[in-house]
Order: structure tokens, then C-alpha cells, then sequence
């Protein structure tokens, strides 16, 4: 039944995006799971990926550039019976969002974060990104890109992400079943996806020739020195989940100001006319 969480609007993304598969693994997913789309709030920031709000059928918050975890945290906190997820870009979460990604982490807020990694700015076509590989020649490097790449999965990692993974906009059962997995997880799941840009970065091919399933090679999740190792390999690109373990949420840390949330208090009526005397 993923298609309750169709809005019937006809994507407007270039043919051949990786936002299409992302889009119909997502939908498949949140069926499988069980959800209802009142249950579910979507949080999407600048860029191509930010479309998705207006594709899912859900609660949708399509926010300011780099701003979707501060959003998405305090949606959770307000009312943890939501499941929120947050849909971001390279340029959004790792470039103008990036101070909110290892404090999200750190906190093991229990949200899932998607980033669509295309290792480009699509939609103000084809500057280089964090992600952008070095000596790529782009609309801002003309000369080709003098930096080296962020590595995410690394970074995730270090930051003391309880759930780390990585899939592939191409391959969608597998993203179906690591969207799956990172939702159902208790505490911050991290969830990478390689999504080329048919238009400005086109990457299927040489992302077919590289790529291989972690659980293929007997990869352990529960280990973050192997998960470290996997995160750091340059020639082959790993995909599945390099990282899983269990640790209290921040709300339960956080349960004298949040019992009961927000979201769930009574509405007490309240009177301006205290404070129109003070100011007036
Ligand atoms: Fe997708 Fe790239 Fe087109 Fe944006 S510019 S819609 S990322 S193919």
C-alpha cells in the first residue's frame, strides 16, 4: 500500500534522477512499516531532494537551507509519538547544515536523517559540494575541485551515531530495506544515499562498477573499528549498514523538561491583557 503516500503530483525532476528511487523506496518502506501518513512528519531542506515534500503524503515541513535537523529535533521533542525523518542534500546537510549533524548524533535524538548525496548543487546547476571528489571540474572549479571530499559515513561515525548506513538510489529494494531498518531504529540513524545528478554528475556507471553489499562480505554492524575500516575504503563503495547499537535517546535524558511533552499538555487559555499593559 505505498501508495497512501502518494500525493498524485507529478515529480518534476530531471529524467533519470536518484531522487526517483529514493521517492519510490521511501514509499515503499513507510507501507511496510506499518505507518499511516498522520503518523509520519517529512522534514526537507534546499535543493533537488527538497521536492519530496510535496510527493509524500504525510506531514510535510519543507524548511530553510541546512535547517532540518534543528527541525526535525524539535518536532520529535514536542511530540515523540511522530516518526520524523529528515530528507537533506550534501550541499544542505554537509555544507551550510553541517553544525547540526554531529550535535544531532551526539545526542542520539531518535530521528532518521536521509541525505541525498549527489555530490553536486543540482538545483543552482552544478557547483561543487563537501562531497564533490577532488579534481571534478564543476560550475565554482573550473580548474577542478582543489579539495578533498568530506567522508559522512566517517564523521557519523565519529560523532557517535547509533545508526549508520549507506545505500544506493539505484539499487531501490536494498534502500527499501536500510529506510526499513533506520526507522525502526531506537536513537539517530544516519542514512547515506548516493543519488547521481543525470544532469550535472552523472555517476551510475562507475557507482555499477564500484559498489558491493557489506552484509555479502560477513561485515559485523555491531563493531565501530570494522565500520570505521568499511567507511574508509577508496576504491569500492560499500552499501548496507555499517554501524548499529542500542543507547538511551536524549529524550530519556531529557525527561524532567519533556514528561509530558509538549505537544501533549493542556491548552491553557491565556490572557494578553497582563502584557498589552506593560508595553502599552
Ligand atoms: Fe536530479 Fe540533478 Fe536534475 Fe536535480 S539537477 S533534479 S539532482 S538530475
Amino acid at each position: 500500500m505505498a501508495e497512501k503516500f502518494d500525493t498524485g503530483r507529478k515529480p518534476v525532476w530531471c529524467p533519470g534522477c536518484g531522487n526517483f528511487g529514493i521517492l519510490v523506496a521511501l514509499r515503499r518502506a513507510l507501507a511496510r512499516l506499518g505507518l499511516e501518513p498522520e503518523d509520519v512528519v517529512l522534514v526537507t531542506g534546499i535543493g533537488c531532494h527538497g521536492r519530496m515534500s510535496g510527493y509524500v503524503r504525510a506531514n510535510t515541513f519543507h524548511t530553510i537551507h541546512g535547517r532540518v535537523l534543528p527541525l526535525a529535533t524539535g518536532i520529535k521533542l514536542a511530540n515523540p509519538g511522530l516518526t520524523v525523518i529528515g530528507h537533506s542534500g550534501d550541499g544542505d546537510a554537509y555544507a551550510i547544515g553541517m553544525g547540526h549533524l554531529p550535535h544531532a548524533a551526539r545526542r542520539n535524538i531518535d530521528i532518521t536523517l536521509i541525505v541525498h548525496d549527489n555530490m553536486v548543487f543540482g538545483l543552482t546547476t552544478g557547483q561543487a559540494t563537501p562531497t564533490t571528489p577532488k579534481g571534478r571540474v564543476t560550475r565554482s572549479t573550473p580548474y577542478g575541485n582543489p579539495e578533498e571530499p568530506l567522508n559522512p559515513l566517517f564523521l557519523a561515525l565519529a560523532s557517535g551515531a547509533t545508526f549508520v548506513a549507506r545505500g544506493f538510489s539505484g539499487d531501490i529494494p536494498h534502500l527499501e530495506e536500510l529506510i526499513v531498518r533506520a526507522v525502526r531504529h531506537r536513537g539517530f540513524s544516519f542514512l547515506e544515499v548516493i543519488q547521481p545528478c543525470a544532469t550535472f554528475f552523472n555517476i551510475y556507471g562507475e557507482v555499477r562498477r564500484r559498489i558491493y553489499r557489506l552484509e555479502d562480505e560477513g561485515h559485523d554492524p555491531r563493531s565501530l573499528e570494522e565500520a570505521i575500516r568499511r567507511s574508509l575504503e577508496k576504491e569500492r563503495i560499500p552499501v548496507g549498514v555499517f554501524f548499529e547499537v542500542e543507547k538511551p535517546v536524549f529524550r530519556e535524558n531529557f525527561m524532567h523538561a519533556m514528561n509530558p511533552p509538549p505537544a501533549l499538555r493542556p491548552l491553557r487559555p491565556a490572557s494578553l491583557g497582563p502584557l498589552w499593559e506593560r508595553y502599552r
